[in-house]
């Protein structure tokens, strides 16, 4: 299996990237992101609960999202590898993900970071909210999702870094030429 880690800050293209990641290596995608927008459009009670938390820019609790990825892992055991966008999202998510993972006899084999100067980020998140209009894409929201990557998602860096398993890009030029950086280190691993 060929299992990776997606990780930036709300705005860094993890989105448009993990598509053509799929596209070439055949993954399953777990977007916590796309997953918690599916419960909230269909009204149900966690989608609820995460509406008001996600409008602020605020993190779900782990408990709700460890559960969650924990169901659709065990719908998944014949998948090719998964690539994991938006997810571990704290330190605690990613040592639960490790245990989940080593239950199925498997593991991270990389994680790729996609780097992306502050500015950048607001003006991209400020774009696709007038485009698309998604709820958090509002200038106060976004800032209190660079606070919250900054304060409590940054370590994750960390704790896959002392495993020697991250690899970061420049995720600022072509969505084309980001790619080709991020197969790069994939082919090389
Ligand atoms: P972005 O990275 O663009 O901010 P996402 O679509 O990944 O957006 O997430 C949107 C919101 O959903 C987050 O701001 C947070 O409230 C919630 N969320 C998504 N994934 C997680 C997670 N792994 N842990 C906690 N909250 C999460």
């Amino acid at each position: 299996m060929l299992n990776i880690v997606l990780f930036g800050p709300p705005g860094s293209g993890k989105g448009t990237q993990s598509e053509k990641i799929i596209d070439k290596y055949g993954l399953t995608h777990f977007s916590t992101g796309d997953m918690l927008r599916a419960e909230l459009a269909a009204e149900t009670e966690l989608g609820l609960q995460a509406k008001s938390i996600m409008e602020k820019g605020e993190l779900v609790p782990d408990e709700i999202i460890i559960g969650m990825i924990r169901n659709k892992i065990s719908e998944e055991s014949d998948a090719r590898g998964f690539i994991f966008d938006g997810f571990p999202r704290t330190v605690a998510q990613a040592g639960a993900l490790d245990s989940l993972l080593d239950e199925l006899g498997t593991k991270i084999d990389v994680m790729l970071g996609l780097e992306v100067e502050r500015q950048e980020l607001i003006d991209r998140l400020l774009k696709r909210g007038q485009e698309q209009g998604r709820a958090d894409d509002n200038l106060e929201t976004i800032e209190n999702r660079i606070k919250v990557y900054e304060d409590q998602t940054s370590p994750v860096m960390g704790y896959y870094e002392s495993q020697g398993k991250y690899h970061g890009v420049n995720g600022v030029g072509s969505i084309d030429d980001i790619f080709g950086g991020l197969t790069g280190i994939i082919e090389a691993l």
